[in-house]
């Protein structure tokens, strides 16, 4: 099959979270399927372009539709990790992907409309017509919506769309001269059934537009799924997703093995195994060297993420405090894209400096996480929701052990300890449900109590989640049904 994902982030060039990894993963799992897969992505200005192979202009002078006029494009190619990957650069006064950040100017909108029907436009340009065009949250939503009303009555007619939400919280919602400057009337999508926001009648809601005229909506987690359609966690789109629920459905994002995996990790200081589990530690000691931490008999903990609402900010310094009042180490990798948070947070590492029992790295540093994922003994997720998480997953495959919130994506990856309906053999973690500092400490606390008082039992926890497989093996196969589903 030839699949096409368009998308805003693809690891490790472009990626701000989870998105990154799973169109990182999702696509190579496809492509070891024996399908033909591209990836087409803005070229901005910050990616890593030291991960990208043999960059060269392949499309010289692509003019995208633009208010009444065009905006000039080359296109790129290059690949990343073995991925054929297309990047869309723009020469306009707009400077749409020259920015410097990925996310978080004032016309992203604007900005991520304009991809998506340069993206398209390449398509159709370049002669490419893919079975399955799979698009990534909203800010790549208009595309099914351009490719149905706009350029299939120019001949693509051929390709289906597959439309992932990988968090309802951002939705795209925009005035309609959005829609205008793309080429779309806003009176014909204006309407409830069509782009029209649920909450604010003026605006018109990119994510539900892409619900609407994809041929096959998913979303990254099956409890997540329940979650947004049932609960406010669908921000406003319950009654969308209601409407088009025999075309919804959630598959569990993988975990790609072949970059986050201790057996093979070029990032970790010693590889290890379920049979070699002791090499584990030369990892947390490299980790102490490089974070002029103590060395000692104690537990680390670890925090990897986004610092964010999302995330829980409060539980994650609620939980800095009480691991080191328990006598524990704490590490914080995290990095915040609102100023005054990653600002409170320096205040906190100022604060903390003189403590060789901790570290908080603000920033983002995607080798340090691989250390860090090897070196931990336990890593706290205490989100608010969470559509999938896969630092939990990708911690479990380092055995090292998640204590987490039970929501979303966490809730089906993680089996407490001591309470899960699960054999013990099955059971990886430790789950707290009540968003507050007590909710947390009551599962640290259990934790942190295992290892010190049962070691060998917190053994058997590290490697029971190491034992699972959140690979792209499962979701790839649900992925492909989805593909040929609507293929047909
Ligand atoms: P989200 O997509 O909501 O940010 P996920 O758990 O789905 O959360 O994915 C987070 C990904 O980003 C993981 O690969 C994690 O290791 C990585 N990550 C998060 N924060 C950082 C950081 N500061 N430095 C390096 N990697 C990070």
């Amino acid at each position: 099959m030839y699949i096409v994902m368009i998308t805003p982030e693809c690891a490790p060039v472009a990626k701000v979270g989870g998105l990154g990894d799973v169109v990182q993963g999702l696509s190579r799992e496809m492509g070891t399927r024996g399908n033909a897969v591209e990836v087409i992505l803005p070229k901005y200005d910050c990616m890593r372009y030291d991960r990208i192979w043999n960059l060269h202009r392949t499309y010289r002078d692509l003019w995208v539709p633009y208010h009444d006029q065009g905006v000039h494009c080359d296109v790129y190619f290059g690949f990343v990790d073995g991925l054929k990957c297309f990047f869309i650069d723009t020469h306009s006064s707009h400077h749409f992907f020259n920015r410097g950040t990925f996310y978080g100017h004032n016309d992203d909108p604007e900005r991520f409309a304009f991809f998506s029907r340069a993206a398209l436009e390449f398509m159709l340009k370049a002669n490419k017509h893919p079975e399955v065009i799979h698009c990534h949250d909203w800010q790549t939503a208009l595309a099914p919506v351009l490719l149905f009303d706009l350029y299939k009555p120019m001949g693509m007619s051929h390709p289906r769309v597959c439309y992932t939400l990988h968090n309802l919280k951002h939705q795209g919602v925009t005035g309609e001269q959005t829609l205008r400057q793309v080429g779309l009337n806003p009176a014909h999508y204006m309407t409830q059934e069509r782009l029209q926001d649920n909450f604010n009648h003026r605006a018109i809601n990119l994510m539900k537009g892409g619900i609407v005229y994809s041929n096959f909506v998913t979303t990254v987690s099956p409890r997540y799924a329940e979650e947004i359609k049932y609960s406010d966690l669908g921000y406003g789109l319950q009654r969308t997703l209601h409407v088009h629920g025999v075309k919804f459905g959630g598959v569990l994002n993988g975990v790609d093995y072949n970059v986050w995996n201790p057996e093979i990790d070029p990032h970790i200081s010693c590889q290890y195994t379920i049979e070699t589990l002791h090499d584990k530690y030369k990892n947390k000691e490299t980790l102490r060297n490089r974070l002029w931490m103590h060395q000692g008999f104690k537990p680390m903990i670890a925090v990897i993420s986004r610092l964010d609402h999302q995330k829980g900010v409060g539980l994650i310094r609620h939980g800095i405090f009480y691991a080191l009042e328990k006598g524990c180490q704490f590490v914080l990798l995290g990095s915040s894209s609102d100023p005054a948070t990653n600002n409170d947070f320096l205040e906190l590492k100022h604060h903390l400096n003189d403590n060789p029992d901790c570290h908080l790295e603000i920033g983002y540093d995607e080798e340090l996480a691989h250390l860090i994922y090897a070196g931990a003994d336990m890593i706290v997720v205490p989100s608010a929701f969470e559509p999938c998480g896969l630092t939990q997953m990708i911690a479990m495959k380092y055995g090292t052990v998640p204590i987490v919130r039970g929501v979303g994506g966490l809730a089906d990856t993680v089996f407490d300890a001591d309470y899960a309906s699960k054999s013990y053999h099955e059971r990886n973690g430790y789950v707290f449900h009540d968003f507050d500092n007590e909710g947390l400490e009551s599962a640290m606390k259990r934790a942190i109590g295992l290892w010190h008082d049962y070691p060998q039992f917190f053994r058997e926890l590290m490697a029971n989640g190491m034992r699972c497989d959140y690979s792209w093996n499962h979701p790839g196969r649900h992925y492909l049904n989805i593909y040929n589903y609507i293929k047909e």
